[in-house]
């Protein structure tokens, strides 16, 4: 089989190369950042047992993983608007959801690689199919590379899914602004005694932040609006105090501990508007050309997303390597499976969501933790 072409170094295209070198086969992944360190790569992840640390035993990358897990991130508690803690779950070590850094995670993948798989500063602005399953790439730069076999990596916002598909992307009515802390612990003792030492979850109908606590004192918070796109559009998020002023506005009679998370962070706050692919989403297969990841199967956050990426750049490296004679049997067995489980698991992402900040928030979220630490 000759070499892979994948769109995207997230975790689900670094995983996807990762698979397919450890089984002896070439893959080149085309990345719109310049480099490995462009772009923060914030955030706690927990990779979950079935499906991310799965994928990462696939990778033989185990033993680099378990290093990373932050101590204690697997805690979690929900507060009430005034502080009043309602539910905490200490991080006793027995889950089965380690926590790490979504960018070292992402750097033991880049580093697993054989040098000059990733093209950094390679950003696709043009997709030409030629037959026979054959694509060419255009790139911002003018420069153009053919794929034998493309694989669409390259998330919500994928160039390749329109060879495969018409969905778009859809605002699910519920937006995410990020914020940063640091050294939470001495400059916000207040807040950083809120957060705890794993995720805090302070919720009410239609809005809400969830605030988690990351190595070396920082604490990292989406405020979560369940708002019409106009009203946030509203907002000049170019204007970081103005941004913030609107923000605390909505959260009108909060513990100043948890209010802190919108009006004292280090960073301007970022705008992550959700969106998400119908739960069903699929496409017949064409020659040459396949999803993996937010691409495929864009869902709200509610701990999955990630997770799947790096399971299916797993299956898909090892459905490849299996059948290296037979790429489109290889790739029809592999969207089955991968259709199948982002159903499933987009369908719980949205009723998650609904959990967190439906009309029965904060107890519906309470009941929802407590019954998956009985399950
Ligand atoms: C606010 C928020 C919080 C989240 N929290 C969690 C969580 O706690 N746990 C979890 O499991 N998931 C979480 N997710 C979901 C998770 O971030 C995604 O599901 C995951 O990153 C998808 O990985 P991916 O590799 O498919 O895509 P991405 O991580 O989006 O990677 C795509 C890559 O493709 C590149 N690219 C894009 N377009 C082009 C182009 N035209 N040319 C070349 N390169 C291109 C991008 O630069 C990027 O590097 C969260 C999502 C959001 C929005």
């Amino acid at each position: 089989m000759s070499s892979v072409t994948i769109v995207g170094a997230g975790l689900g295209g670094l995983m996807l190369a990762r698979v397919l070198a450890v089984h002896g086969i070439t893959a080149v992944i085309y990345e719109a950042d310049a480099s490995a360190g462009s772009r923060t790569q914030g955030g706690m992840l927990d990779i979950h047992e079935q499906d991310g640390q799965r994928a990462l035993a696939m990778a033989g990358l185990k033993d680099e993983f378990r290093a990373l897990v932050h101590v204690g991130g697997q805690a979690s508690r929900v507060l009430r608007r005034d502080g009043t803690v309602l539910f905490d779950q200490p991080d006793d070590g027995s889950g089965g959801r380690p926590e790490v850094l979504r960018g070292a995670l992402r750097r033991i993948l880049i580093e697993s690689l054989p040098a000059g798989t990733i093209r950094w500063g390679r950003k696709v602005i043009e997709i030409v199919p030629l037959g026979e399953g054959m694509h060419r790439l255009i790139f911002a730069d003018g420069s153009t590379a053919t794929a034998n076999l493309l694989v669409g990596a390259d998330g919500a916002w994928s160039k390749v899914r329109p060879l495969l598909s018409d969905a778009r992307p859809a605002y699910v009515g519920t937006t995410f602004v990020e914020t940063y802390l640091s050294d939470a612990d001495s400059r916000h003792p207040a807040t950083a005694a809120a957060v705890g030492s794993g995720a805090l979850f302070a919720v009410e109908a239609g809005k809400g932040i969830f605030a988690h606590r990351e190595p070396h004192g920082v604490l990292h918070a989406y405020i979560a609006l369940s708002r019409p796109a106009r009203w946030i559009e509203d907002i000049d998020f170019a204007d970081a105090s103005t941004a913030r002023t609107r923000l605390v506005a909505e959260f009108a009679g909060w513990a100043p501990a948890l209010t802190a998370l919108i009006t004292d962070g280090d960073t301007a706050p970022m705008l992550r508007m959700i969106h998400s692919l119908p739960n069903d989403h699929r496409w017949k297969r064409l020659p040459g050309l396949t999803l993996i990841g937010d691409a495929a199967h864009l869902m709200p956050p509610a701990g999955d997303g990630a997770n799947l990426a790096l399971l299916d750049g797993a299956e898909l490296g090892e459905a490849l390597a299996a059948q290296p004679d037979s790429v489109e049997t290889a790739l029809a067995a592999f969207e089955d499976r991968m259709f199948k489980r982002s159903t499933e698991t987009a369908r719980e992402a949205h009723r998650v969501l609904g959990l967190c900040l439906g009309e029965r928030a904060p107890n519906s979220l309470i009941e929802f933790l407590s019954g998956a630490l009985n399950a």
